[in-house]
């Protein structure tokens, strides 16, 4: 197996759906696919821990997309000692920066926050009252970010290329491909990254393809389907309408990219159809105003319809009512509003970010609603309030949940359970071996029974730190 794929290991994203990681040694060149951030409670432990690969000794960073369950730990692999190139698309470049600078922002403030409970409480919590990374940390990644185009195959050394393809999941949102060529012939592997939906209106459709020797394959809406752009529609008009009629308020944990923009996108249709009335619309976050500016600098990645759009003139982004709140003056200015409104503030989970305060502030109103509108990772806040616990701890302080709970699931930047079986359908032969990974159990055994019934093919679902020989 010299020059060939010698080793994959799986770092995360196992059995479970953050911290995406995966070692290879392909053709003597050491490489790492995403490096992700653990966000699920029980596993936050692990991005305190040693790599479990010696950073200095790996050779690349092939990043998929921008998302910090993908990207979140490279400024600690930067800090520990990997001094060589990360690779990612060109809009994933433009965006890497700011997300990865407010995750090193939301980990100081995270730390000095509990630093300042824990004294007034008198005692002391299971992590260190040190950030993961600073700001500082995070600015030292920015020199080795170096971008490769979608259908480039870029050589990593003689033998071995690497190329990215549209996963159509956010903006310059990649699958990985890896090729050998030596003198036993041609091979590959493909990491899927997160895939996303076919037909959405702002991205271009995922990449397929005819073959593959191996897959490592994301499974989170593996045993789910989406709701369709039109019940989109008509649920968020509903929770708007009833909302304003109760006198409350919206708020919606949104994931600044895309989800962001996708909202945007929803609310301006829906106002220019006036199937909701005029109403403040707040986007609460100064990261996700940057990030809609990145969107229109990338146009060309986007789907013909919104095109359209922007060649008319019109941003599919705006509409009447909107404020963009980039200060924390601004921001807490919102509160001072008379009427409803419709607040979308970050963190998507509920794991940090402008909108614990509001949500602080809301929760106890039955007249308000929360709209869930991503997907909410086990061990989260955004989770058990989604799974109905009634008294949750908010910065520190306990809260009854009396607000309204709404869901709506056909945001997803995720393929649901048909895009996935179609996804897997386009490989014309079976491939050596599928992995899944990325999924919780019930989502991995619905995709594994599905890959199991067709004829020929070979799946399993790896644990963590689980080592192959190729
Ligand atoms: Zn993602």
């Amino acid at each position: 197996m010299r020059g060939g794929f010698t080793k994959l290991e799986f770092l995360g994203a196992t059995r479970q759906v953050t911290g995406s990681s995966y070692f290879l040694e392909v053709g003597r060149v050491k490489i790492l696919v995403d490096c992700g951030l653990f966000q699920e409670r029980d596993y936050s432990y692990r991005n305190w821990q040693a790599f479990p690969v010696p950073p200095d000794q790996i050779d690349h960073v092939l990043l998929t997309h921008v998302h910090l369950d993908h990207c979140g730990l490279i400024p600690k692999l930067v800090k520990e000692g990997f001094k060589g190139d990360i690779l990612l698309t060109p809009a994933s470049k433009a965006l890497f920066p700011i997300v990865i600078q407010d995750s090193a922002r939301m980990q100081e403030e995270g730390a000095a926050f509990k630093k300042k409970r824990h004294e007034t409480e008198g005692r002391k919590g299971p992590y260190p009252e040190t950030p993961l990374y600073t700001v500082q940390d995070a600015e030292k990644c920015f020199a080795l970010l170096r971008e490769v185009s979608y259908e480039e195959y870029m050589p990593l050394n003689d033998q071995v290329k690497m190329c990215f393809h549209d996963a159509g999941h956010v903006l310059g949102s990649a699958m990985v491909e890896l090729t050998i060529q030596d003198d036993q012939g041609f091979r590959n592997i493909i990491f899927s990254g997160d895939i996303g939906q076919w037909d959405k209106p702002l991205l271009a459709n995922p990449a397929t393809f005819d073959r593959a020797d191996y897959v490592v394959m994301e499974s989170t809406y593996g045993d789910r389907n989406h709701e369709s752009p039109q019940a989109i529609d008509d649920k968020l008009s509903k929770v708007v309408n009833d909302t304003i009629s109760a006198g409350g308020n919206i708020l919606i944990p949104t994931f600044v990219i895309e989800r962001a923009q996708d909202l945007l996108y929803h609310f301006s249709r829906l106002a220019n159809a006036k199937e909701i009335p005029y109403v403040i619309t707040f986007l609460d976050s100064p990261m996700a105003v940057e990030i809609t500016k990145i969107f229109e600098q990338f146009r060309e990645y986007f789907g013909k319809q919104t095109q359209g759009l922007f060649k008319d003139g019109q941003s599919p982004f705006d509409f009447p009512g909107l404020k963009l709140a980039e200060s924390v003056e601004a921001s807490k200015a919102i509160n001072l509003i008379k009427g409803s409104t419709i607040i979308m503030a970050g963190s998507g989970m509920i794991t940090g970010g402008r909108i614990k305060h509001h949500l602080a502030r809301e929760i106890t109103r039955p007249e308000s609603t929360l709209v869930f509108v991503g997907y909410q990772a086990a061990g989260t806040l955004g989770r058990q309030i989604l799974d109905g616990l009634s008294l949750v701890r908010i910065l520190g302080q306990s809260f009854p949940v009396r607000m309204k709970i709404e869901k709506i699931d056909g945001f997803s930047a995720h393929a649901g359970m048909n895009d996935l079986q179609r996804w897997l359908d386009s490989f014309k032969s079976p491939p050596k071996h599928v992995f899944l990974t990325h999924g919780e159990d019930e989502a991995i055994s619905s995709l594994e029974n599905y890959i199991n019934s067709k004829s020929g093919w070979q799946v399993s679902a790896p644990t963590y730190m689980e080592e192959f020989t190729l």
